[in-house]
């Protein structure tokens, strides 16, 4: 009896799990067509990174927009 809850507690956790990823893939750019340069500094976008979909700057401008917008996102709110 405790196993079966256990097992439906496993089945559950793995049905949340894929709920949520599939709520943060259709909330993101995944599945667009990435670009091959850096839309900020026109540096070339790793491949790997490409394949991940939607992405339009290299790892170091996207790291600095993701800072830029949380920033805008604080001063906003005060
Ligand atoms: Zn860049």
């Amino acid at each position: 009896m405790a196993r079966d809850i256990l097992d439906q507690a496993a089945e559950l956790q793995e049905k949340l799990n894929a709920q949520a990823l599939a709520r943060q893939l259709a909330g993101s750019t995944l599945g667009q067509p990435s670009r091959a340069v850096c839309i900020d500094c026109e540096d070339a976008i790793p491949l790997l990174r490409q394949q991940l979909g939607g992405v339009s700057r290299c790892v170091e401008c996207e790291d600095y927009y993701q800072h830029a917008q949380r920033q805008i996102r604080q001063r906003g709110r005060g």
